[in-house]
């Protein structure tokens, strides 16, 4: 049985990462989508609720499964026997870091191999940053996010939360 991870924070999931996890689910036995809850970071959605929108999204989607860890990715990977890490790639400008992490991970795990998936056409601009910044401003992100992500924030942003 082949087992991947797809680790990100996905705060909160797109319309990109769903594609990149729904084509993931056809190469591998099982994807494990996993939050990073590393602190650190100042995450709009807590952790419970990302894995929560998420599990809304992939809830047709079999063999996908949804997790958080916080430390190391490797260390993840490890300690579940996944010797696979997917990420997805937009643009040049996530080349670079994705290359060092890549490299990164390889020296402290040699057995795990990441495998990137380009980004389809229509997604390669969707950032979880751009659609919080939309939302704030009162825009509609319905067509970048799932439903379930829409809806939180449309109600998150119109509390006058900003
Ligand atoms: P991180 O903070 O780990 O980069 P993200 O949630 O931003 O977490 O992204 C997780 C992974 O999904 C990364 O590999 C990122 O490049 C990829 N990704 C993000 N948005 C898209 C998209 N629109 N299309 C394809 N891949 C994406």
């Amino acid at each position: 049985m082949v087992k991947a991870i797809y680790p990100g924070s996905f705060d909160p999931m797109t319309k990109g990462h769903l594609d990149i996890i729904q084509r993931s689910s056809k190469l591998f036995d099982e994807v494990i989508m996993a939050v990073v809850g590393n602190p650190g970071k100042s995450p709009l959605l807590p952790v419970e609720k990302r894995k929560e929108l998420m599990s809304a999204a992939l809830k047709d989607l079999n063999g996908v499964t949804v997790d958080s860890f916080q430390g190391l990715t490797v260390d993840y990977a490890k300690q579940n026997n996944v010797t696979i890490l997917i990420r997805g790639l937009r643009a040049i400008s996530d080349f670079e870091a994705e290359l060092g992490m890549a490299q990164a991970n390889k020296e402290l795990f040699p057995e795990l191999e990441t495998i990137f998936l380009m980004s389809k056409a229509e997604y390669s601009f969707i950032s979880s940053s751009t659609v919080k910044e939309i939302a704030r401003l009162g825009g509609d992100v319905s067509k970048f996010v799932p439903p379930a992500v829409n809806d939180y924030l449309k109600q998150h942003f119109s509390r006058g939360t900003k």
